[in-house]
């Protein structure tokens, strides 16, 4: 039985038809190598660095949220990588060639700047265009490929990413959305347009903040064994125990990402109540100058809510003051946290600035602690 639920089909995601006797999500395998008689060319399993039963089953679940299996349709090809920055680096290291252009947004995922002077090295032109009023259309002439974080981390613009991806396209331009933030039950970049859609899953996806993990998929055969043979090439692989777990947890994506979000956007308006507060930014809230796109093409808004506070000091007292968010980095996970961007250096935010990131918490009591903290740090 099929369903166009999100809610269904995660819980029942990559999994093997049942077998008697056997576990509904079979063990982790690990493996260095397989049992291998004869001819290899035809071997699914052969060595552990090219391919990995444990891996299949995952790619195979994050493969149907990405693209849930219409009538007919090819279901899309997935390659799991150790982590985000596994999966970014495969995409836009494997295709550099020397000449080709490459657009970047240029308030994205931070180690997108040190990635930016490796490919200049490689002799690639990069240009950069921030995010939000889709400004990255200005710099697609002669582009090979355009990269796209939609919203973008940590300021949460959004821009249209079908009106991107058809412009690329129109000049032969490839396109990879970094989908990390929304998640494949917030955002499908691969129909929207989208040739890569790439993610960190060490975020929401996995949502525990217990294992590091990343993927890559498109519908295209060539671009995916393309990516493939770059993860065996560079060693990138998850371990099967992650993959595992990640697996495991992609049953509670539906719930975990609904409480986040609902969390999420009572957060956010709690502080647009406070006077202290500035620039809170969630793509869920009706005012957000992202909300028109968002509301277009993403189907659940995200966990993070961003917002400044007057001065570090200040912004300091409240990550102090708060009880129920832990202070650290990192998105995604069923306990909240938050932290101030400005102390990493690398991100144009204001000293006060702070990423919050909503876990899976009662929402009444999250609020509550941010107001109290709120009161603790104003004095
Ligand atoms: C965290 C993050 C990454 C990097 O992922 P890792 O799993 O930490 O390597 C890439 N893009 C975005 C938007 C992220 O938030």
């Amino acid at each position: 039985m099929t369903s166009d639920s999100d809610a269904t089909r995660v819980v029942r995601a990559g999994l093997p038809d049942e077998q008697p006797y056997e576990p509904p999500l079979p063990g982790p395998v690990f493996a260095a190598h397989y049992h291998l008689p004869g001819e290899v060319a035809a071997a699914p399993y052969a060595y552990g660095r090219d391919a990995n039963p444990t891996w299949s089953a995952l790619e195979r679940a994050i493969g149907e949220l990405e693209s849930p299996p219409g009538a007919g349709e090819e279901p899309v090809h997935t390659v799991a990588f150790a982590s985000g920055m596994g999966a970014i680096s495969a995409v836009l290291l494997s295709r550099a060639r020397p000449g080709g252009v490459v657009v970047l947004p240029d308030d994205g995922y931070n180690l997108l700047v040190p990635l930016r002077e490796r490919l200049s090295g490689l002799g690639v032109e990069v240009r950069t265009a921030p995010t939000a009023g889709d400004a990255q259309l200005g710099r697609l002439d002669g582009a090979s490929l355009l990269w796209i974080e939609s919203p973008s981390n940590p300021g949460l613009d959004v821009c249209d990413i079908r009106r991107l991806a058809d412009a690329a396209h129109e000049r032969g331009a490839l396109v990879a959305v970094d989908n990390t933030l929304a998640t494949p039950l917030g955002q499908r970049p691969l129909e929207l347009g989208a040739d890569f859609s790439v993610a960190s899953g060490t975020k929401a996806l996995t949502g525990h903040g217990d294992v590091l993990l990343g993927h890559v998929s498109c519908r295209d055969a060539e671009l995916a064994a393309s990516v493939r043979q770059w993860r065996k090439l560079v060693g990138a692989i998850p371990g099967p125990m992650e993959a595992w777990l990640a697996h495991r947890s992609l049953a509670t994506l539906d719930v975990r990402t609904q409480r986040q979000a609902a969390g999420a956007l009572a957060v956010a308006g709690a502080l647009l109540d406070r006077p202290e507060v500035t620039g809170v930014r969630h793509p869920g809230l009706p005012g957000d100058p992202a909300h028109g796109t968002a509301v277009r093409q993403m189907r659940r808004f995200g966990c993070v809510v961003s917002f400044t506070l007057p001065g570090k000091e200040h912004a300091e007292r409240f990550l102090g003051a708060l009880r129920l968010v832990d202070e650290a980095t990192s998105f995604g996970g069923v306990r909240s946290t938050a932290e101030r961007r400005g102390r990493w250096g690398g991100d144009a935010v204001p000293e006060g600035f702070v990423r919050l990131s909503v876990g899976v918490e009662d929402p009444d009591d999250l609020v509550a602690d941010v107001l109290r903290a709120l009161d603790v740090a104003a004095g």
